[in-house]
């Protein structure tokens, strides 16, 4: 009995359209490369419910006539190639004749359209295969509107994303576009709205001005246009040395005008930023690659997304080169004295043991963490380690319920007169003396555990501080998009943020042990951390956000590295320190203590 059957040209048609769409994104991405191969200078892009109910994209291309306003919405129905020979020299970013095809088959689509020369324009509609056409008068150009995406394929449907995930998509595409051609005017009207307002700029810096802020736009610096000798040209700009952010989002690799994000590319340019940027941060960035179309195959990829370079080496030397000489000209001083970004709190590695090279120096595993009775006279310090002036940590000396139960701490009271702090080394680690041998342990992971800890149980209860002078936090209007839906992270740390304005989050009150803190950071973490678990289910994604908060609020109130601790602060944190579940590490992994045993020190002066 044969089982094969021939699908009907619409069920086919259907399910190729998914290569090319998958959400509004992609639709939206074709019907604005259609506009820009069509001459536009001038595009306007309005969007309702994410684009998924409704996208329109209105044009002052070259329009079409009647003919082609209804042949374009037919499958392999393109004005741009006539056969596969054409594709090695394509400069026109269609040329496969399926987008506006695919896109009428997974939901209806609109156009009016009308040439510069003709007295009157043309309206054609497509609804589920049948294509209509009827004169109409209309503006020069093309406006074309797309309903209901993917009505008919519900399985489709249910993978897209909320309407907050959908419009970031739309919005990265268009923030492309923009990067691409400064010249043109583009805007963007989220449900009616102008979200988006890009008129010609004279260049890619203000072009970033326009789309993320000034405060973005001042660090950027222009790569310098150099042509090597196989003809690849690099140009465009990327941020400076003190400038960040902790998502990927505002890198942008254009190829021959072309949006790709081929993943070296991106590594790329991270190279270039090595001992500028620490890990898991992230520059802005407008690179563009003209290059001879021969050299690179854009046809390996259903959405065009991708290039294949035939010389891909070569091509990432060069951004690698590119972005080095920007940084290093002008600010290499500046680049030198910024390696101290490399703070303790984000070096990953376990603690230096050198000298001694083959110690084997074993995480404190003791249960007696103390410290010596209290110096009689009480120092000052202007260290900011002052939470015990400002609150007391209740659970410091009150154990959890955990710890009663599980009883794995060593009362401190038993534990004090076995050992002795002796003191601070290097304005970073506190030494203490201990029948085991000598432990030290990171003033600054220490405090980060206690604070994390603090933060985690007692969140609803954190004491809270009124800013005497608010602070204005300048943030684009799509991060304030992003991050305001979630502002709710921050209330319930204590820390009072609101929109203030359509560029600027104000912080008006904050938890007391972050009240001398800047919250730029923090805010920026969060809007990457949302874009980065967006994909995760609700519950989850709170869970793994707040953690993170945690965290990053708890490194900022704790002591730093290099900070001068009186022997009474140092006292008090390792008394918190003991009675602190997880105390081990640090919120981020890295050890808070270090023991080198005694036998090994005697072994090492051959005591033993
Ligand atoms: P491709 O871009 O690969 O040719 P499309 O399906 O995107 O395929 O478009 C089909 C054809 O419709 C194009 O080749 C072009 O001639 C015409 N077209 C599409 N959009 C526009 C527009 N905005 N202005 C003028 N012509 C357009
Ligand atoms: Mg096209």
């Amino acid at each position: 009995m044969p089982k094969i059957k021939l699908l009907s040209p619409q069920e086919a048609q259907k399910i190729a359209a998914g290569q090319v769409i998958e959400r509004p994104a992609n639709a939206i991405k074709e019907l604005l490369e259609n506009a820009i191969d069509a001459g536009a200078s001038r595009i306007s892009i309005y969007i309702e419910d994410g684009g998924k109910q409704r996208m329109r994209i209105v044009d002052n291309g070259h329009g079409m006539d009647k003919t082609d306003a209804k042949s374009c919405l037919q499958k392999h129905a393109t004005s741009k190639i006539r056969s596969i020979d054409e594709l090695v020299s394509i400069t026109s970013y269609g040329f496969r004749g399926e987008a506006l095809a695919s896109i009428a088959a997974v939901a209806k689509v609109a156009i009016l359209t009308k040439e510069k020369e003709s007295s009157e324009g043309t309206k054609a509609l497509a609804h589920e295969g049948i294509i209509s056409t009827e004169p109409i008068a209309c503006p020069e150009g093309t406006d074309i509107t797309v309903t209901d995406l993917f009505y008919n394929v519900p399985a489709r449907a249910k993978f897209l994303k909320k309407r907050e995930t959908e419009t970031r998509h739309i919005i990265q595409i268009i923030q492309a576009m923009s990067l691409t051609y400064p010249s043109h005017h583009l805007q963007l009207f989220v449900n009616n709205k102008l979200f988006i307002n890009c008129p010609p700029q004279k260049d890619v810096i203000s072009r970033c001005a326009q789309l993320w802020g000034q405060a973005t736009a001042q660090h950027m610096i222009a790569l310098e246009t150099e042509q090597n000798q196989k003809g690849i040209t690099i140009s465009g700009a990327i941020s400076n040395h003190n400038w960040f952010r902790y998502d990927r989002r505002t890198i942008f690799f254009l190829v021959n005008n072309r949006w790709v994000t081929n993943p070296q590319l991106g590594r790329a340019l991270l190279k270039g930023y090595n001992n500028v940027l620490p890990l898991g941060r992230y520059p802005t960035a407008c690179i563009s690659i003209q290059i001879d179309p021969e050299q690179i195959d854009i046809n390996t990829h259903p959405k065009k997304e991708e290039v294949m370079f035939a010389h891909p080496r070569t091509v990432e030397q060069l951004i690698y080169k590119a972005v080095r000489t920007a940084l290093e000209k002008g600010v290499s001083k500046q680049i030198k004295r910024d390696i101290s970004f490399a703070q303790p709190e984000y070096n990953t590695s376990p603690l230096p043991s050198a000298p001694f090279s083959d110690f084997d120096a074993t995480l404190y595993p003791s249960d007696h963490i103390a410290a010596q009775q209290p110096v009689s006279e009480k120092q000052e310090s202007a260290s900011p380690f002052t939470y015990k002036s400002q609150v007391t940590l209740p659970y410091a000396h009150e154990p959890t319920v955990q710890q009663k139960n599980i009883n794995l701490y060593t009362p401190i009271e038993q534990a004090k007169e076995s050992y002795k702090l002796i003191g601070q080394f290097h304005k970073t680690y506190l030494l203490i003396e201990q029948e085991e041998g000598l432990y030290l342990i990171d003033q600054h992971a220490a405090h980060e555990r206690i604070l994390y800890e603090l933060f985690a149980t007692r969140f609803d209860q954190l004491p809270t501080i009124q800013l005497m002078f608010p602070q204005l936090i300048p943030c684009s209007q799509d991060d304030l998009a992003i991050i305001e839906p979630h502002l709710n992270i921050f209330r319930n740390h204590g820390i009072a943020v609101e929109p203030f304005g359509k560029y600027q989050l104000i912080i008006k009150a904050t938890p007391v042990h972050l009240k001398n803190s800047s919250f730029d950071d923090l805010i920026k973490q969060v809007i990457g951390w949302i874009q980065e678990y967006s994909n995760v289910d609700q519950e989850q994604f709170i869970k793994t956000v707040h953690d993170k908060l945690r965290a990053q609020m708890a490194c900022k109130a704790a002591v730093k590295a290099g900070d001068t601790l009186s022997l009474e602060q140092m006292q008090e944190l390792l008394e918190d320190l003991h009675t602190c579940p997880n105390r081990f590490s640090c919120p981020h992994g890295r050890p808070t203590g270090f023991l080198f045993a005694l036998h090994d020190i005697e072994k090492r002066f051959r005591r033993r």
